[in-house]
């Protein structure tokens, strides 16, 4: 998930010599030495690898290079939420009397994470190949980023309307056109330019910030901020919406390699804090998944419907304030 400087119709990179000459034989460079496609952020000012075979691009994750913990978060990442995938659906799932939907949505959820993880780890693992490779790796983590907030979103708006078919179907078909909004403007040809950079990033806060929408609607029509179900689910809502920010903070501000400059090479970058924050965000948004399935095991519908009809709404209902 790194913005690059992707210049085309350059004159092909002449290698310059490397500052190191780390494990299988793979040479390191210093931030001018690589070719303008790997080149983006210049506080980060070694430790890169380029000109690798996809041999080498896999022996290099097995090295510190700047892109060490940037590959392995998310392999991490990958490994955690494909043993999720199977746990869920043939452990914990049927354990507890799930239903088809349940596995639906817990199976859609995992692999939108998975889906991204594996794009994510891909690109930094790959992208030193080559400019081509690069453009490659680069479309398909920015794909899998819009993918893994779709599985942030989808357990999200079917266990929130749970009990709401119409608005459960409405903000799915939303949901999906957002995807394919985001995944339809990676098609154009100047998406990976700098000049979209703040297009790019606008796309994405639209994308996390839609999200607020839903979120208030079934916070109204469970019954306001004073409802249980709100208080036991919206401080875990805040909790997602503070993590993703945080990331989104670290990636945009550069900090702290911008104050530190060279001193952050291998460990402590901002994409680095970025790739943790994300992969600790798709976590939350698991046990969330599991927070309120297990909630919908011990409550139903019926309840709900009893308690919204009891409290006819108000802003004092809405606000928790009961008279
Ligand atoms: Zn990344």
């Amino acid at each position: 998930m790194k913005m690059l400087d992707i210049e085309t119709g350059l004159s092909p990179h002449q290698p310059e010599p490397p500052t190191k000459i780390a494990g299988f034989g793979i040479p390191l460079y210093s931030y001018p030495a690589i070719p303008p496609f790997l080149q983006g952020n210049p506080n980060i000012t070694d430790g890169y690898r380029a000109h690798l075979s996809p041999k080498l691009c896999v022996k290099s994750a097995c090295i510190l290079s700047n892109e060490t913990i940037n590959i392995w978060s998310h392999l991490l990442g990958l490994v955690l939420f494909t043993f999720y995938q199977l746990y869920d659906n043939f452990y914990y799932l049927p354990e507890n009397r799930a239903e088809t939907g349940d596995h639906f949505t817990f199976t859609v959820m995992n692999l939108c994470f998975q889906v991204c993880m594996f794009c994510s780890a891909g690109y930094h693992l790959f992208s030193c190949q080559s400019e081509v490779a690069s453009r490659r790796w680069l479309r398909l983590d920015l794909a899998g980023v819009s993918v893994g907030m779709c599985g942030c979103y989808f357990p999200g708006a079917y266990y929130a309307f749970y009990c709401n078919q119409f608005w459960e179907s409405a903000y799915m078909f939303a949901m999906f056109v957002l995807v394919g909004v985001c995944l339809l403007a990676q098609a154009h040809s100047e998406y990976l330019s700098n000049d979209w950079y703040r297009r790019r990033l606008m796309l994405y806060a639209a994308f996390i910030f839609a999200g607020v929408v839903p979120v208030m609607h079934w916070v109204l029509q469970t019954g306001g901020f004073g409802e249980p179900f709100v208080q036991l689910f919206m401080p875990k809502v805040l909790v997602m919406y503070v993590l993703v920010l945080l990331g989104g903070l670290f990636y945009i501000s550069q900090f702290p390699e911008k104050l530190f400059p060279g001193r952050v090479n291998m460990f402590g970058s901002s994409h680095q804090w970025w790739h943790i924050m994300i992969l600790i965000a798709f976590g939350w948004a698991h046990h969330m998944g599991v927070v309120v399935f297990t909630h919908w095991r011990t409550h139903s519908c019926t309840i709900v419907t009893q308690t919204n009809n009891d409290d006819s709404w108000s802003l004092y209902t809405f606000l928790g304030i009961k008279v």
